[in-house]
């Protein structure tokens, strides 16, 4: 398959609309979450007219045709990632409650009074609120690894704090949310092992973007979000390798978890069902399946190539324009992501601006405050790319950007804002 991003909008019917009286929609908000193609909704919409039932136990054909469509979703997503076994995919409400779940069942049964938990600043709330709140419970701590001036981490600095912390968990984003710089996950992740540590990656802006092979990571766990891989919303995925999900206490309690329930208590049955309490995201799966599908058939290494282009295109352009400040490393060492402030106009005011012109780009803290507080801003905007953006997208984007400098600079306004979320 030719890599042609004109042609490949085609398969996304929501990019045919227009916004803001007309004007053709530029969409680069992918970072926060992207569109679905037609395969994806169409997937989705089969299951519900055709096949829909609650999956696992059901004696009748629907159950079982659902149940299998589900399970087979299962193994798409182990063979995207390149998994040993199935059973080491478990499905999830997305990247937050995959987290969420290693904090409050790994954390609770591995991690106690005095032990460290080993961050970047540059994560995500994500990937530093659940460590908070395992803090709280069992008394551990969560330490912060700097960035360089360049928004990069030195492998020395890792080393350093590796050894001076010794912790029992290493958690780090694969590519960053604000900054777009990609951190070594393999070489990382075999330095954390070394030191004694194990690893969670964060993949959810590295699953869209590049070839994941979990082997090759060698992480304790990898979680990503459907619906920044052109899924459906409200279904993610945790990996884990399978000593660590048999050993692991099930976190949320319920059906389909259990083996056997009594007055007296209960037994949790294997993974990955252990870990998927209720009634599971059955449709998204389906259609979490069919994105990933489309992925492959695109090429994970087609879209890198192209996203690194068009963020290319856009970080030079950006520096070109009179104070403006780009966050983060040169486009070499980053993923699809330009963020950036302008001296004395404040961020909301440059997203608003945009729209009228039909670019969509985010303004605000990205659900990374402390990594804000640490750059000294209150506030970014983001462009982020993905595969069905063009060259001439990034222009306009550029254009409107130049004009916004024209118009708010010149009447010296500075907005101060709060931040808000994501
Ligand atoms: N981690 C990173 C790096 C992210 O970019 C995001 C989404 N903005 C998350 C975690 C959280 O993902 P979700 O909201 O899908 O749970």
């Amino acid at each position: 398959m030719t890599f042609d991003p004109h042609q490949l909008r085609d398969d996304f019917p929501i990019l045919r609309r227009t916004v803001a009286s007309g004007q053709p929609l530029a969409y680069l908000d992918n970072a926060a979450s992207t569109q679905r193609p037609q395969v994806v909704i169409d997937a989705m919409s089969d299951c519900y007219q055709n096949y829909y039932a609650n999956v696992h136990r059901g004696i009748h054909t629907l159950s079982e045709e659902s149940t299998a469509a589900y399970e087979a979703a299962r193994v798409t997503t182990q063979h995207f990632l390149n998994a040993r076994s199935s059973r080491e995919i478990v499905f999830t409400a997305g990247t937050t409650a995959g987290i969420n779940t290693v904090a409050r069942s790994w954390g609770h049964a591995n991690v106690g009074r005095g032990d460290v938990i080993l961050v970047t600043i540059a994560e995500h709330h994500a990937n530093i609120v659940p460590w908070h709140q395992l803090a709280e419970a069992v008394g551990c701590r969560v330490e912060f690894l700097p960035i360089n001036q360049s928004g990069t981490i030195d492998d020395s600095v890792v080393a350093q704090a590796l050894k001076t912390h010794r912790p029992k968990l290493f958690a780090f984003t694969a590519t960053s949310n604000v900054l777009g710089t990609n951190f070594p996950a393999q070489s990382w992740t075999e330095m954390a092992h070394r030191s004694g540590a194990a690893v969670l990656v964060d993949a959810a802006q590295a699953a869209p973007h590049e070839v994941i092979d979990v082997q090759q990571w060698d992480a304790d766990f990898v979680v990503f979000s459907g619906h920044k891989v052109c899924g459906p919303t409200g279904i993610g995925v945790l990996y884990a390798k399978l000593e660590h999900l048999e050993a692991m206490p099930a976190f949320l309690g319920g059906g389909g978890m259990i083996q056997t329930v009594t007055t007296e208590g209960f037994t949790a049955t294997e993974p990955p069902e252990k870990f998927e309490a209720g009634t599971p995201p059955i449709a998204e799966a389906i259609g979490l399946a069919e994105a990933l599908r489309y992925l492959q058939r695109v090429g994970l290494d087609n879209i890198r190539q192209h996203e690194n282009a068009l963020c290319q295109r856009a970080d030079q352009a950006l520096r070109q324009i009179e104070g403006v400040d780009v966050l983060g490393p040169m486009p070499d060492l980053k993923g699809g992501i330009v963020s950036f402030t302008m001296d004395r106009i404040h961020a909301h005011d440059i997203a608003q601006w945009l729209d009228t012109r039909g670019v969509a780009v985010r303004a605000g803290h990205h659900c990374a405050m402390p990594l804000h507080d640490v750059l000294g801003k209150t506030a970014s905007a983001r462009a982020s790319f993905y595969l069905y953006n063009t060259v001439e997208e990034v222009d306009r984007f550029i254009e409107a950007v130049q004009e916004v400098r024209k118009k708010f600079a010149s009447k010296g306004r500075r907005r101060r804002r709060p931040p808000v979320t994501n």
